[in-house]
Order: C-alpha cells, then structure tokens, then sequence
C-alpha cells in the first residue's frame, strides 16, 4: 500500500471517529436533557405543577408544537384536586375520561404510536389546534398494567418522529410520568384527607392551626390584619337530647357546608371542637369582620333543618371576633400570636354567650412583649 492511500485510509477513519464521536456526545447530551426533565417531574408534588410542566414546559423543552394529554378519571379523583386550575391556552389540552374505551382504542397493545398521523387520528389526538402536525408521538400512560392516561407529542416537522426510530428515550418518559401523576394525585389525596373533618368537609383542628400560622406570618408580612372568628352553636347539646345525635350530625354538616360557601377562597374555614367553628379572613379590618360575623349569624339562624321526623327546628350561634394586626407586634414567635389571636376570638364567644347567646362579641388580641424585653 501506497504512503498517499495509508493517508487517505488514515483520514478517512479520522472522519468516522470523529462522527462517531460527534453522535456519542449528541446522545449524551440527549441523556443529560432527559434526566434533567425526569428529576423536574419527580420534583412535582402537586398535580397542577405536573400539569403545567407537561403541558407549557414540554412544548420548549422538547421543541414541539403542541402537548396534549388524556387523564382516566373514573372516579374525579384527579379533578376534584384541580379546582382551580386553568389549563394553558394554544391548544395544549388536557382532557379527562371517564372510560377505558378511547385509550384502548388507540393501544390496544400497550405500544406507543409514532409517525405522520391520519386525519382521523389527528383530530383524535389533538383535537383543538390550529398547528398542522405533521408528525407525532402518542405515549400510552401505564400504571400496574392499566393504561391510565395517553401523552401526545405533535410536531410540525414530519421527520421528528417516524416509524424507523428507537424511542426509548420517550418511552421512558412515559413511564416515569405515569408514576408522578399516580403519585401526585394518591400524595394530595392523602393530605386533603388529613387535614379536612370527615364530618363537615372544612379543615379539621389540626389542619387550621397549621393554617393560622401561615396566615400569621403571611400577615406579618405584608402588614394586612388577619381576623379570626369563632362560632359555637348555642344549646348543641339540646339538639342530640332531643332529636339524637344523628340529626346533631346533619346539624354540623350543614353548617360546614354552609361556612364553606359563604366564605372567600382565602378564608379558611376549620372545624375547632365539636360544635365550634374557626374562620380565619386575611386582609379584613375589624369592622368587615364585625360585618361579616353579624350576616354569618343571622343566615346561620335562617337555616331550617330537620329532626329524622322532618320535624323543622333553627338554631343560633355565638360569635366571638378578634383581628391580628402586625403593626402591635415586633420579633414574637407566630405560634404565640396565632394562640393569641383565636383565645381573643374564644373569649370574644364567652362574652357573647355570657351576654344571653345568639350575638358577635369583640375582644382586642392582646400585645406580646418583644423578645428582647421577654423574660428568660
Ligand atoms: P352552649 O350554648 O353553652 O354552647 O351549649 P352547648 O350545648 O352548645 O355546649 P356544650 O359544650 O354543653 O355541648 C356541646 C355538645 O356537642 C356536647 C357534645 O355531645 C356535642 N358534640 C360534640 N361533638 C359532636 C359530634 O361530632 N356530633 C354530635 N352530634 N354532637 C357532638
Ligand atoms: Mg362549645
Ligand atoms: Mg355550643
């Protein structure tokens, strides 16, 4: 062999190991992508911040034109954790079912669909857009074999995905997304159920007193008052006498129910004993939380219910108010003031139960000394 065609030879596997090269490091960067995408989706712990990743972040992350993704609901168990969410614009939908039908439609081996999409299936996939997908991926989502949900990935450039392609980059994805939203949703569940009072559906002791030390602090903050009112039903204990505790039961539950829709979304509403009430409203003076105790007592006293004979019977409450305002307190820890605050508000009840029941009563949150004055 020639010295010119070692030379050529040598050149040309140059040239291989430097594509080789080029494509290990693209694969690797690819690697490194995905990774830094799973630990944001492992991070998620709430379903609407799943949610925003897939559907808003993906379309930059991955350079797509559209996210679309379908949830098996049957029982709202997702849906019942995203009142407030508002899924995102531009045609990322997402969509629930409530059966199987659909997404055994469209895997009816569990295997995901890449490639240039028909018509049908397009209108399928992505139903409101205005992008012309020309290729895409649609992912099934499985859980313990179920599938529970379809991701639909929609580019505008038809050789993104094709038929030809390994995906198990993608593949992976999927399954590391079907594992966040299963435990997202089981995670918020399982808080939702330990801070609400199975009996009235408002937040139970425990839960409140955590949220009334956020409140504080939130109020210490920005220097808005923070009133705290406390209902106690007036003669409870004549009603379970009386009628049994079955329909002191229904009493309480109604009137939860009740406080929970009068109240803004910031309020929070807890159960505090067994017939007494917490409400806590961030940014209210003491003269709106005058007002605002004074309508719940009155409507509370407009509400007929009924003995298990549909015998109608009312009932009154005692209301005790007592507002936080930051300005009266420097350096104090927030669990002493939020214990302040609502022993105002108890002792604001006692009056109004002392002065003959069925009235709001104030009482002045008392002033902590600063910790630089507080005795050791
Ligand atoms: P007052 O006007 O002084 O507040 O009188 P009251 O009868 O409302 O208050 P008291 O504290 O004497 O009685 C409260 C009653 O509430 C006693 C208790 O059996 C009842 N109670 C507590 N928790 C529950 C509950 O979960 N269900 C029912 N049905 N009753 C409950
Ligand atoms: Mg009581
Ligand atoms: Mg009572």
């Amino acid at each position: 062999m020639g010295s010119s065609e070692l030379e050529r030879d040598n050149q040309e596997l140059r040239r291989t190991l430097r594509l080789m090269v080029n494509k290990a490091e693209s694969n690797e960067a690819t690697l490194n992508h995905f990774f830094e995408v799973e630990l944001r989706l492992l991070s998620c712990s709430r379903l609407s911040e799943l949610l925003d990743l897939i559907l808003i972040e993906f379309k930059r992350l991955f350079n797509l034109s559209n996210v679309n993704l379908i949830l098996f609901d049957p029982e709202h168990a997702a849906r019942s954790l995203l009142d407030d969410y508002i899924p995102p614009p531009n045609g990322n939908t997402l969509r629930f079912v409530q059966s199987q039908r659909l997404l055994n439609s469209l895997y009816p081996n569990h295997r995901l669909i890449v490639g240039s999409p028909s018509e049908q299936l397009r209108d399928e996939a992505f139903p409101i857009t205005d992008n012309p997908i020309q290729s895409c991926a649609l992912l099934p989502l499985i859980r313990h074999n179920c599938l529970i949900g379809s991701l639909h990935l929609g580019s505008n450039d038809i050789s993104r995905y094709t038929e030809h392609v390994r995906y198990d980059y993608i593949q992976h994805l999927a399954s590391v997304i079907s594992v966040c939203i299963e435990n997202c949703i089981n995670q918020e569940n399982l808080h939702r159920l330990s801070s609400i009072d199975m009996l009235t559906k408002v937040h139970n002791r425990r839960s409140f007193d955590q949220e009334i030390i956020k409140e504080i602090s939130r109020a210490s903050r920005t220097r808005d008052p923070l009133a705290c009112l406390f209902l106690d039903l007036d003669h409870f204990k004549l009603v379970n006498d009386n009628f049994g505790h079955q329909t002191g039961d229904k009493v309480l539950r109604t009137v939860g129910l009740f406080l929970g829709k009068q109240l803004r979304k910031t309020d929070t509403v807890g159960r505090y004993g067994g017939e007494e009430f917490a409400i806590l409203l961030p940014n209210c003076s003491e003269k709106q939380a005058l007002e605002v105790a004074e309508n719940l007592r009155q409507k509370l006293s407009k509400i007929i219910f009924r003995n298990e004979d549909s015998q109608p019977f009312r009932m009154t409450t005692s209301v005790g108010v007592s507002v936080y305002n930051s300005d009266n307190y420097t350096n104090t820890q927030l669990d002493k003031l939020s214990y302040q605050l609502l022993r105002a508000a108890d002792k604001a009840v006692y009056m109004s139960k002392h002065n003959g029941r069925d009235q709001v009563s104030f009482a002045p949150c008392p002033k902590i000394k600063p910790d630089h004055i507080k005795e050791a």
